[in-house]
């Protein structure tokens, strides 16, 4: 027997359940945001042209995104393609852009109009001044002022539901290159640390094999700034 873990975020996604969604991501996410909402409603607007429903274990149907802010959180879970299954891509441009495609190169891209954020909040100004205060400029506010934050943020994050797809986004057919499956390496052992490793990711020193982190070498690292390449220790 086999599940489908995905089940009933596929059936609210045919629904067009969007409240349904935005609530199961905020269990991934954390908080509701506008941004978050907006990655859920980008990825069922591809998820519906391309007619796509991934179950994330194919691999077949794979996202980039463009970003790695809360947007990339909604895609990740309205999409089914993850970080750890090897159906997402970042693309580190700094863009709120999604795209949906098949292996074969065909798909969707869907991304925020520019200058809609700054329309979001000139609807909400108040929620523009939280935010400058406290998450731009990361002044320490009162309880309460943290709280009308998130009450704020979140009341802006399911008022972006409502709001036609056509005033956020912009919505096209592509044709993009992907890379084949993900290889499937065998684990070493580093002879330095102890640590088994993905054999890939590995050096050889004297003839024996030692992990990117003892072995002094660069690698990528991926955080809020984006990516960029740091070096082991030596
Ligand atoms: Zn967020
Ligand atoms: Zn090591």
């Amino acid at each position: 027997m086999s599940t489908n873990p995905r089940k009933e975020i596929q059936q609210k996604i045919e629904e067009g359940d969007l409240r349904w969604l935005l609530l199961k991501v905020g269990e991934l996410h954390g908080h509701f945001c506008p941004f978050v909402a907006l990655g859920v409603k980008a990825s069922v607007i591809a998820l519906k042209r391309l007619n796509a429903f991934t179950e994330g274990i194919d691999e077949d149907t794979l996202a980039i995104v463009e970003t790695n802010n809360c947007f990339s959180d909604g895609v990740q879970m309205t999409t089914g393609c993850t970080f750890g299954n090897n159906a997402l891509i970042f693309k580190d441009v700094g863009k709120t852009a999604m795209t949906l495609a098949f292996r074969s190169g065909k798909g969707i891209r869907v991304s925020l109009k520019a200058g809609y954020p700054e329309s979001m909040t000139k609807e909400n100004p108040e929620a523009q001044d939280l935010f400058d205060r406290f998450i731009r400029r990361r002044q320490k506010g009162t309880p309460e002022e943290m709280q009308r934050l998130k009450d704020v943020w979140e009341e802006l994050s399911f008022r972006q539901l409502e709001i036609p797809d056509e005033e956020q986004f912009d919505v096209q057919d592509v044709t993009v290159s992907l890379p084949g499956h993900a290889p499937i390496h065998p684990s070493l052992i580093c002879a330095e640390c102890g640590e088994a490793f993905m054999e890939s990711r590995g050096r050889l020193r004297d003839g024996k094999p030692i992990c990117l982190s003892c072995s002094g070498d660069s690698y990528f690292v991926l955080e809020g700034r984006g990516m960029h390449i740091e070096r082991g220790t030596v």
